[in-house]
């Protein structure tokens, strides 16, 4: 079972950001900015290349209520993707960072 998994299973803890019956959103272990949510589905999914068009409209919808809620919708926020060896993906397990909190910088990607 992948980490993320565990997570889900609250076999490892982490500090929930937002969830529903669909997906969860808990805070990165080592954040990359002042906020850094990562946003998963329960259900196991490799990566963006593997995710449904329907689970990502509904993921869509997660994300936005979740912005809302936690107050960073107005300000602004990225969210990233990383997929496979090139894109950096550690976790196999399909995953948006959610950044936020500071005006966030651009490039250096290489
Ligand atoms: P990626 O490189 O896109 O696969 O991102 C994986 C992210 O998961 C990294 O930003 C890690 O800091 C984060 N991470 C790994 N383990 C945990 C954990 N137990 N709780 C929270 N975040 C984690």
């Amino acid at each position: 079972m992948c980490i993320f998994c565990k997570i889900v299973k609250q076999e490892i803890p982490s500090k929930i950001a937002y969830q529903n019956d669909q997906f969860l959103a808990f805070y990165d272990i080592s954040p990359k900015a002042p906020i850094h949510i990562l946003i998963i589905p329960k259900e196991h999914v490799d990566s963006f290349c593997d995710l449904s068009s329907d689970l990502m409209a509904a993921m869509t919808l997660f994300i936005q209520e979740m912005v809302k809620k936690l107050d960073i919708a107005d300000d602004g926020y990225r969210l990233i993707t990383n997929i496979g060896s090139d894109g950096g993906q550690e976790v196999k397990h399909m995953h948006f960072h959610l950044l936020a909190g500071a005006k966030l910088k651009w490039g250096g990607f290489v």
